[in-house]
């Protein structure tokens, strides 16, 4: 299990998003195969917040628990999913021997009506995990917010918010990415002072293209240190570069984190083994 491999050492896991086609299985596959050889103790995939993809995330889960032999954490949002439809999900991980889940909220999808939203079957992520876990056996996870949920007015009380989550069964935490670490720093602080007291892997992207600090910002609302900012204004004209620099910029960021005595690093891998892999071999 995840939380008993947290508890011995630092974990390093990866995170990879499923096809958005039923052609494109073989190649994510690969994708797949190649991650797996670097040897990490689990590997997260994504779920589409509205749930229509769900079977694409639980077959790709199958693969990595079940071909590849590493625990598979399968996310799973509620905010567009019905109490059935997230039991229906929970049964398929259970047939393919998957039993880690990451369970979210996920984001209002731009087509949901307000009396859909405010109608729907769980309000917060530790409704769900409460849900969860009096109706299945998975062992669960939540997501967190170094520089808090853009929703949430504080850190504060998202934090107090963090805490149902530990009290509705989570085991572990796994981060929203960050590009500066002093905001980890600081909220693992904070949250211990509030006694939430499970493992908190440290969400890590490495920026690789231009384009990348623009989506990445938009989704994730993580701020740019004028560090990364520069780097990205001085070889963001040259492909090779950029992608040295951006790696290089993660791995500094990781090897921090790893004499800070993080629980775990966790690689948003954007399905890029050989990105992947230079932080891996870099790191180790
Ligand atoms: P919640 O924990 O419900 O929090 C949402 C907001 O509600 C916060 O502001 C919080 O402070 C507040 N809140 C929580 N509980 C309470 C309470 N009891 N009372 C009042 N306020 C409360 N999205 C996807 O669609 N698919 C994915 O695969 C995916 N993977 C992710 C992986 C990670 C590691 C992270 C960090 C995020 C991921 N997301 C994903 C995005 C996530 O769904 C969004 O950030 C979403 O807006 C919040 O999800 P949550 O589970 O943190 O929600």
């Amino acid at each position: 299990m995840i939380k008993d491999l947290l508890q011995h050492k630092q974990t390093l896991s990866f995170e990879v998003f499923p096809p958005k086609k039923d052609g494109e299985f073989e190649a994510a596959f690969q994708v797949l195969d190649s991650l797996g050889a670097l040897g990490p103790d689990f590997i997260s995939v994504t779920y589409g917040a509205g749930g229509s993809r769900s079977k694409k995330t639980v077959d790709i889960a199958d693969y990595i628990q079940n071909t590849l032999h590493i625990d598979a954490l399968a996310h799973m949002t509620c905010v567009g999913c019905k109490k059935d439809a997230l039991l229906t999900v929970a049964g398929e991980l259970k047939q393919a021997n998957v039993s880690h889940v990451l369970a979210l909220r996920g984001d209002r999808p731009k087509d949901m009506t307000d009396e859909q939203y405010t109608s729907r079957d769980f309000a917060h992520a530790s409704d769900m995990m409460g849900f969860l876990k009096e109706n299945t056996d998975l062992h669960l996870a939540g997501a967190c917010y170094p520089e808090k949920h853009y929703e949430c007015f504080s850190l504060e009380t998202d934090l107090n918010n963090l805490k149902y989550k530990q009290e509705a069964g989570a085991e572990f935490f796994i981060t929203q990415l960050f590009f500066d670490n002093d905001y980890f720093y600081n909220f693992r602080e904070k949250a211990d002072k509030k006694g939430i007291t499970l493992p908190i892997c440290a969400g890590i992207m490495p920026i690789t293209t231009p384009k990348q600090i623009g989506t990445t910002i938009t989704l994730s609302g993580s701020s740019i240190p004028k560090e990364l900012a520069d780097i990205v204004a001085k070889y963001g004209d040259d492909p090779e570069d950029i992608r040295k620099a951006g790696i290089d910029y993660a791995i500094r960021q990781i090897l921090d984190l790893k004499a800070n005595q993080v629980d775990g690093i966790h690689i948003y891998s954007m399905n890029k083994p050989k990105t992947t892999a230079e932080i891996v071999n870099a790191i180790r």
